[in-house]
């Protein structure tokens, strides 16, 4: 079931953050196996990695979970409350059912260790004997108790990320009226969430826009066409469960295999699959940029 140990190894980096497909598939995994399980206990090892009162989940039925952006939410029947976790930089949800065990976030040997490990930092005990463990080897990420309702209410008002209603090209127009690098602009998580790095890449390759270019240089017809992109190369990402060369692998254990589809992201030195041109590789607001400047201008 598990790949070689060496595996984790290979993986164990630090170089991107998860991005939303990542997310998007750790969710539905996540839903498909806890949906249904009651919880009996939630220990909290470690007090940075949790905030609200761990009782009150005490007894109650896990209904669905979601996501908004890249925040997991834990959704429970007939309750006030919900849990909302974000994984940063180094978190892991390990579900353990007796022999089977379901992975996603950072890939360590935690995986397929003993648990709870040194990272271990809450457990959740379930009914039927299965557990949730969130390991965060770097304690960025957290889970919170909060108030359902209250936390509905907020995240109406949250900025949209790539998959919701609200990203329109209108939206997208609006937002490029800035003299900033494009890519700079798209990558803001304070404006547009969900957009990272490798997808940032890839989908400017596809609307043929330069990462360099100012953003407020972009017309209607450009910006319809980057809304799509945008949409699309999300999509994709969703629909292959991610990029296994970031920290991120699909619960199931197995990395995702966007990597295989990469339209220029890590392919500097290549050649261009629209206009045979050479793929560059330049810094920008200090993370990889890769673009072809034959075909994007
Ligand atoms: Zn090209």
């Amino acid at each position: 079931m598990f790949p070689p140990f060496g595996y984790y190894l290979l993986q164990e980096r630090f170089c991107n953050m998860p991005e939303l497909p990542e997310v998007e598939t750790i969710r539905g995994q996540l839903d498909e196996a806890l949906a249904g399980r009651e919880v009996t206990e939630v220990e909290v090892l470690r007090s940075k990695s949790f905030s609200g009162d761990p009782r009150v989940l005490e007894g109650k039925r896990v209904k669905e979970i979601k996501r908004k952006a890249k925040v997991i939410e834990v959704y429970f029947e007939g309750a006030k409350e919900m849990v909302i976790v974000h994984l940063k930089m180094t978190g892991q949800l390990i579900f353990v059912d007796g022999e089977k065990r379901i992975v996603g976030g950072h890939p360590t040997a935690d995986r397929i260790r003993e648990l709870p490990s040194k990272h271990t930092r809450v457990v959740w005990n379930f009914k039927d004997r299965s557990k949730l463990f969130f390991n965060d080897m770097r304690v960025f990420g957290w889970m919170r108790v909060v108030d359902t309702d209250k936390y509905q209410k907020d995240a109406k008002n949250m900025i949209p990320d790539v998959t919701d209603s609200h990203f329109t090209p209108v939206y997208l127009f609006d937002l490029l009226k800035r003299s900033k690098a494009v890519k700079l602009v798209l990558l803001d998580q304070d404006k547009l969430g969900g957009l990272g790095n490798i997808y940032v890449n890839d989908a400017l390759f596809l609307a043929g826009i330069s990462p360099d270019r100012k953003a407020d240089s972009i017309n209607k017809t450009e910006a319809i066409k980057l809304h799509s992109a945008i949409v699309q190369v999300i999509k994709l990402g969703i629909k292959y469960g991610g990029a296994s060369a970031s920290n991120y692998v699909q619960v199931s254990g197995l990395g995702g295999t966007y990597q295989d589809h990469f339209l220029v992201y890590k392919k500097e030195g290549q050649k261009c699959s629209r206009c045979g041109g050479i793929i560059k590789k330049i810094k920008l607001g200090g993370r990889g940029t890769f673009y072809c400047p034959g075909c994007q201008k």
